[in-house]
């Protein structure tokens, strides 16, 4: 499936050196680049509603990696999934007396639309589950051994032990998440309360192919396990997602990988923290939803969405609230006019300094604090080039107005 057009080439020579990015299940920082390439997967949407602020917070965190991977040389690979069969699709598609089809392939136009507005770099491969489901299929029927069957539901046998080491989390920690994410700990029967669903039986309209466990439709970790393994064949280096992805999701997708190749998913796992608004995690249940298409009247604003999103540490939760975006709004007008006027001083110093910190487990809010160090500090029309194409590859920022 196309994704989005990609914004206009960056002019920065890159620069080999290290790069440090946090990983969840070691608790320490790796590099993310082996071999000289970088290979990532982040965990796309469930296209059902609009792309919010907690969506776009994920997707750019990905997007800073992939430019500073690239600044140090690194070829990089980004393959993102689309979720197009999951039961918050059929459930809204219901109520909305839509084909959950035409919900998902609508939704996911504007989602592409919503990310190309913030000038996201669109991942090489998109893929959705349902154009892809024959590898799906081999690869849920490939650890078939290692499954069990209850009523007409297949469950994958999981270790709680392996997702309580993975997550840092007890086991009864993790019950109460499963029960909160669409888990079914309660269920009668399992032989384990936490074991994930790996196929299940389709009702109404819902999509169903045939398969070794019956007629039905894949469950969610075993996609994703598919999808990197068709184009990556095997471990990766960096698998992304919100930090509400830790449990179940990634914990249960590198057991799957385990299982299906006796490797880990991947060499990093980093989450990105949530965005809550009025008191409470950004979520479609809650309604408390911040659109990114509703904050963006013109290419102002939708640069501002960076800085706003760029000034957060992507590692921590944080809420927002309307004067952030203002704030940063006019803090990117405020560099514009630098740019017109002065510049940012030499650019082989802001060029230096910004790799410092960005290679330094993506510390996009000190960049930002650069670009305010060195505003106004006089340079010549050649360096201040030099200066905006540096941050246009970096940040994805246009001061010149005329990139996007
Ligand atoms: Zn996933």
């Amino acid at each position: 499936m196309k994704s989005w057009s990609k914004p206009r080439d960056a002019n920065l020579v890159p620069e080999i050196g290290g790069l440090r990015l946090f990983d969840t299940r070691s608790q320490t920082f790796l590099n993310p680049i082996s071999d000289n390439s970088m290979n990532l997967y982040v965990c796309g949407v469930t296209p059902y509603d609009s792309a919010h602020l907690g969506h776009a917070f994920t997707y750019l965190t990905f997007d800073t990696l992939i430019r500073v991977a690239r600044d140090t040389g690194a070829k990089t690979t980004y393959v993102q999934n689309v979720t197009d069969i999951d039961e918050p699709l059929f459930e809204r598609a219901i109520s909305t007396g839509q084909k959950w089809q035409e919900l998902s392939r609508s939704q996911t136009d504007i989602y592409c639309r919503s990310m190309q507005r913030i000038n996201l770099l669109p991942p090489d491969h998109f893929l959705p589950v349902t154009e892809n489901i024959e590898y799906i299929i081999q690869a849920a029927e490939s650890i078939a051994d290692q499954s069990y069957k209850l009523d007409s539901t297949t469950y994958f046998k999981s270790s709680e032990i392996d997702s309580a080491s993975f997550t840092q989390l007890s086991i009864q920690e993790l019950i109460k998440i499963s029960r909160d994410r669409g888990g079914d700990p309660e269920t009668p029967g399992k032989q384990n309360a936490l074991d994930p669903k790996l196929w299940v039986p389709s009702i109404n309209d819902e999509p169903r192919w045939d398969s070794k466990f019956g007629v039905g439709r894949p469950g969610w970790h075993i996609e994703c396990i598919a999808l990197s393994d068709k184009v990556f064949g095997g471990t990766f280096d960096v698998q992304g997602g919100g930090e509400d992805l830790i449990y179940p999701h990634h914990a249960l997708c590198d057991q799957m990988s385990i299982a299906l190749h006796e490797k880990t998913l991947a060499r990093i796992f980093a989450h990105v923290g949530l965005v809550s608004y009025e008191d409470e995690k950004m979520s479609k249940s809650k309604g408390n939803l911040v659109f990114v298409d509703d904050l963006i009247k013109d290419e102002t604003d939708s640069q501002a969405v960076r800085v706003l999103l760029l000034n957060q540490p992507w590692q921590t939760a944080w809420e927002y609230h309307e004067p952030l975006f203002l704030e940063a709004r006019s803090r990117f007008m405020g560099w514009v006019q630098s740019y017109e006027n002065a510049g940012f001083g030499n650019p082989i110093q802001l060029i230096h300094e910004l790799r410092l910190v960005l290679r330094n487990n993506l510390n996009s809010q000190a960049a930002l604090s650069l670009l305010d160090k060195y505003s106004s500090v006089q340079s010549s029309f050649e360096e201040r080039k030099v200066s905006a194409d540096a941050v246009w590859a970096l940040l994805g920022l246009d001061l010149e107005g005329n990139r996007i």
